[in-house]
């Protein structure tokens, strides 16, 4: 049995990963023949793509589930389905929680929504949470952005950091042959994309599972060898990649992004923290100099490249000095963003069994800190654009100002200026920076160059 009324809604939390997956959900729905809808209340199909790397996110994944459960015993025409990571690490016991659940499934499992949705509509109630080798996508994705896309490249992580709950629900790691990937970004190329983002928990580990070595002995297939083979994909004019691993970060592949003009200077690698005890007890495998290492190796090849990075504060056992070490790694290096968070124990971690969990009054006093830190040495890094002519790649009208059009630098950072998103969407334009803010920037356009 299958809905009468044919539409269909994705809540999605978390990581680009989750972003990504929820696009190619999206992207089978419509094939299947439904149509998205901004009001969970009016689809017949709500997907729920969750993320447990935050408390507050998986508490409110159960509040929509309530709601929605009621409705269901209300309307019955209402399919729901859990993705992600919640779905994986909890599996059945979703289900014990919320029985009005149709479908359970792990993020190894989005490309086979279709096959599932059949199954549920035949009459069953599924768990797909069993580890999966991941074929090559077939599905089309439904891109949020018509400009900018994300490119899955390796699932999975062979990590094991003692905070993540991502090598248990994402499985191990395994790489997209470089073959498939072009063949992904051509096509992305023929539909007017303009920037691509290559994804991977851990990107740098791309191509370790693949076969083959070089004449010196190194794995044939890295990120960087990848950087290059898809380099020259006509109609694409920027690359990014995300996220970075600090252990496995090379400086060949700090060269590859000198040398080769598409790819942005704009690095993510998170550091997650400062100091090295925290660093040994968060099983990351490297030290902070280690960090501010490349970094200065980044900035010797390409001196303004924006850094941003992700960091937890309040990590079991984490002393006043230890976090100090954090701060005073941000003040050194100058991140033009960082995602910060209070450490959250999260089942089958490691670390969330430990006892020596700080109160949450520390880790919030921590957190406020660092925040006021990062906003204070992002307007620093923000001054560098003042009156700079950048490249911005648009992407869409500014939400607060229809006479204004949004895109980003190279570098990343939103641009605001006046424009007609009629004519400039997708198209490259150097803007006059006239004004700047912590993590964003205002400016004048000047000649527009065709894309
Ligand atoms: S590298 Fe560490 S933090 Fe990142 S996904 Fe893998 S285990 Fe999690």
């Amino acid at each position: 049995m299958t809905n009468s009324n044919r539409r269909y809604n994705i809540t999605t939390f978390g990581c680009q990963m989750n972003k990504a997956d929820s696009e190619r959900m999206a992207g089978i729905l419509e094939t299947m023949g439904y149509d998205f809808t901004e009001d969970p209340n009016e689809a017949s199909i709500i997907v729920y793509n969750t993320c447990s790397i935050r408390d507050n996110a998986e508490q409110k994944v159960y509040s929509y589930l309530g709601k929605q459960a009621k409705r269901k015993h209300k309307e019955g025409d209402l399919t729901l389905v859990v993705a992600g990571c919640v779905a994986q690490q909890e599996g059945e016991q979703l289900l014990r929680r919320v029985p009005e659940i149709d479908l359970i499934m792990g993020p190894q499992h989005a490309n086979r929504l279709d096959s599932l949705l059949d199954q549920v509509f035949a009459g069953n109630q599924i768990v797909a949470t069993e580890p999966v080798h991941i074929f090559e996508d077939i599905t089309k994705p439904r891109r949020e952005s018509s400009v900018s896309a994300w490119v899955n490249i390796i699932y999975g992580c062979n990590e094991r950091c003692s905070y993540c709950v991502v090598p248990n629900t994402r499985g191990v790691e395994q790489s997209r042959t470089p073959e498939a990937i072009k063949a992904e970004i051509e096509e992305l190329a023929r539909q007017g994309y303009k920037e691509i983002t290559l994804l991977g928990q851990n990107i740098d580990a791309y191509g370790r599972d693949l076969p083959g070595t070089t004449e010196t002995g190194r794995h044939k297939h890295t990120l960087t060898d990848l950087l290059y083979f898809i380099h020259d994909v006509e109609g694409i004019e920027r690359i990014r990649f995300a996220t970075s691993h600090p252990r496995y970060f090379t400086e060949r592949l700090i060269k590859a992004c000198h040398e080769l003009p598409k790819v942005c200077e704009h690095f993510h690698i998170p550091f997650q923290s400062g100091d090295n005890e925290v660093l040994k007890a968060m099983k990351r495998g490297y030290t902070h100099e280690r960090y501010r290492d490349i970094i200065n190796k980044i900035r010797g090849y390409m001196p303004h490249a924006a850094i941003s990075a992700d960091a937890i504060v309040g990590f079991p056992g984490e002393t006043e000095e230890q976090f100090e070490n954090t701060l005073r790694l941000v003040e050194d290096i100058g991140f033009d963003q960082l995602n910060t968070a209070a450490y959250s124990p999260r089942p089958q971690t490691p670390a969330a069994e430990w006892e020596n969990q700080l109160s949450e009054e520390v880790k919030g006093d921590r957190l406020a800190r660092l925040n006021h830190l990062v906003s204070v040495k992002a307007a620093e890094r923000s001054q560098r654009y003042l009156g700079k002519i950048e490249q911005v790649l648009v992407e869409d009208v500014n939400p607060k100002d229809a006479t204004q059009v949004v895109g980003r630098t190279d570098g990343n950072r939103l641009t605001f200026f006046a424009g007609d998103i009629n004519q400039l969407k997708g198209k490259i334009v150097p803007v006059k920076i006239t004004q700047v803010r912590a993590f964003s920037l205002t400016g004048e356009a000047l000649t527009l160059v065709e894309a």
